[in-house]
């Protein structure tokens, strides 16, 4: 099927007992059994739930990887997923991805007798040349957060494959609406969906999308084993949230490549990064493995005095950290979502006290681009 076709339908059969077009929210903790060992596939609702088992399988199919599992947050899924790897094992990390991100690896999982070594994927050489004989995992973004490096999944899903590692991509920007790294090689995907996924600001919830057989089945006994599952009704409403995700990415997509271009022409702003852009550097790579740019800019006012300016000033732009929604937001990643980023490591990325990002939402473009000339006026 189509991929909207999927969003609306895949894991989500009419339901057997009522014909409810939408999937119940089965909200119980546990299951009546017949008898000793005798029930239906259902035991208790931390292994078992038929709501959250629709949204994996939905997911999955999007992700076109074989098997998904859902947890309370996307840093609880990117925690699922470090429980693949043991003490000394390595990990390769972009060195610009999501600050919570680098902050369970380096002030939690180092702990553990785990090591991480941060690096430009964008460049082949660099990541290739951080590989060590302890390196189990691969993890990348891309479009990276908020810098906008662009990495050559198909290129590192055969790097990580010739050094016997994993390759796992977060995609909460992407959504697989517009990239599908398993495609491309990925062995595993994460997600956010709390971001686009849902897409309306209302839950907290992650994913991992698997399409290695190995993976999978630890990934199935870790995810009961440490528990950290979500209840029915988030992932209802991300199943919800889900349906529309074909429309509503379009939709950023065409408002965010116009605010960029627009922006882009501002003389008082001193750089605009967005892979949509043609003089982005990442701009052709990204077209190869991708079908769209997404919502996500971030552009350089100069100073954390007109930046902090220029986020007093917008309106509509609601000043919050999170991404994704239907409503658009304004952040600023040094103090905000990258704050546990050291300022030496985040401003080697061009992660500086200037930068501005923006989420754009699906309001009337018209309004959007009044909002950002308003708040410009303001430096
Ligand atoms: C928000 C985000 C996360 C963390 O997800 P939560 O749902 O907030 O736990 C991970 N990666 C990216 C790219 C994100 O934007």
């Amino acid at each position: 099927m189509g991929f909207s076709t999927d969003a609306v339908h895949a894991g989500q059969e009419p339901d057997p007992v009522t014909g409810s077009v939408t999937v119940p929210i089965y909200q119980t903790s546990t299951y009546v059994q017949e008898e000793l060992g005798k029930h239906k596939g259902f035991e208790y609702a931390r292994t078992q739930n038929p709501t959250r088992f629709a949204l994996e399988k939905n997911v999955a199919t999007l992700e076109r990887g074989a098997r998904g599992f859902a947890f309370a947050s996307g840093m609880a899924a990117i925690t699922a997923v470090t429980y693949l790897l043991k003490s000394g094992d390595h990990v390769v990390a972009s060195n610009n991805m999501y600050g919570g991100t680098y902050r369970l690896f380096e002030k939690v999982l180092t702990s553990y007798g785990l090591s991480f070594t941060y690096v430009n994927t964008g460049d082949l050489k660099a990541t290739e040349a951080a590989f060590r004989p302890t390196t189990r995992m691969l993890f990348v973004e891309t479009p990276t957060n908020p810098s906008m490096i662009v990495s050559d999944l198909r290129a590192l899903a055969e790097l990580a494959r010739s050094r016997n590692a994993l390759l796992v991509v977060d995609n909460t920007f992407m959504t697989p609406y517009f990239q599908r790294p398993i495609e491309l090689g990925a062995h595993l995907v994460v997600h956010s969906t709390t971001k686009y996924l849902n897409g309306h600001s209302d839950m907290v919830g992650g994913i991992v999308i698997s399409s290695d057989p190995a993976a999978s089945e630890r990934l199935q006994f870790v995810q009961n084993a440490a528990g950290a599952v979500p209840g029915p009704f988030d992932c209802w409403l991300c199943l919800r949230g889900i349906k529309t995700l074909a429309l509503r990415m379009e939709r950023h997509n065409q408002s965010a490549l116009a605010i960029a271009e627009w922006l882009a022409g501002q003389s008082k702003l001193k750089k605009v990064f967005y892979p949509g852009l043609k003089n982005h550097p990442g701009h052709e790579l990204h077209k190869r493995q991708a079908s769209g740019f997404g919502g996500m800019i971030a552009f350089e006012t100069g100073s954390i005095e007109r930046g902090a300016a220029f986020l007093r000033a917008t309106r509509l732009f609601a000043l919050a950290e999170s991404l994704g929604g239907v409503e658009s937001l304004i952040s600023h990643p040094a103090t905000m979502t990258h704050a546990s980023v050291p300022k030496s490591e985040r401003e080697s990325v061009g992660l500086t006290d200037g930068l501005v990002r923006i989420s754009v939402g699906i309001e009337d473009l018209d309004d959007l681009i009044r909002d950002l000339e308003g708040a410009l006026a303001a430096l």
